[in-house]
């Protein structure tokens, strides 16, 4: 079994027999993810206001800025994957502003040098999910996922006590990440 170099605790399977090869990501801890944000919303995780250091560790926000922040995901597909959203609460990529996609432009070009300088990944998946049939979690509120990727974490065959290992990872992440984004500064300020 190859481990990934980063320590991901996400696994890839690869499928085959529908004629052609396709490939799923398979992260068994985000059922009660996705299971939890079918339910009445009770609060949008990326709407918040200012908070004091304690809530942003509970909250696993490592930046926010006027325009846009980035937090941990909770319910990870791979070691320190990380969510970019707007401050503003909207789903549709053509309701930003060009101040908030400016800053989330930033942001995707910050978390990526930050997290190549703190875990040293062989690569990354970055993007967004419009809508929930495009299989966002949360639907309503635009957000980008970073995901650094290790040769070899394809292979990882998962997750032995995925819930305990993934939150120990969580503060771990935080931790090491959380400084170095102190550091980045507003892109549109
Ligand atoms: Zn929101």
């Amino acid at each position: 079994m190859d481990r990934p170099a980063g320590g991901g605790v996400a696994a890839v399977m690869e499928k085959r027999g529908t004629g052609e090869g396709w490939r799923q990501l398979w992260a068994p801890w985000r059922s009660a993810y996705i299971r939890g944000t079918h339910r009445a919303s009770t609060g949008c995780i990326f709407c918040f206001g200012a908070l004091k250091p304690a809530a942003c560790r509970r909250r696993l926000v490592l930046y926010a800025g006027p325009e846009a922040s980035v937090m941990l995901n909770r319910y990870p597909y791979n070691n320190c994957h990380l969510l970019i959203a707007p401050r503003r609460h909207v789903a549709e990529l053509e309701a930003l502003s060009a101040a908030e996609s400016a800053a989330i432009s930033g942001l995707l070009s910050a978390s990526v040098r930050i997290l190549k300088k703190a875990l040293g990944p062989h690569g990354f998946n970055l993007g967004a999910n419009l809508g929930r049939v495009a299989g966002a979690g949360v639907a309503d509120h635009l957000h980008w996922h970073v995901v650094p990727r290790w040769n070899g974490d394809t292979n990882f065959m998962p997750v032995m006590t995925q819930t305990r290992v993934a939150s120990e990872h969580l503060e771990a992440s935080f931790a090491l990440l959380q400084p170095l984004f102190r550091r980045v500064q507003s892109p549109v300020s």
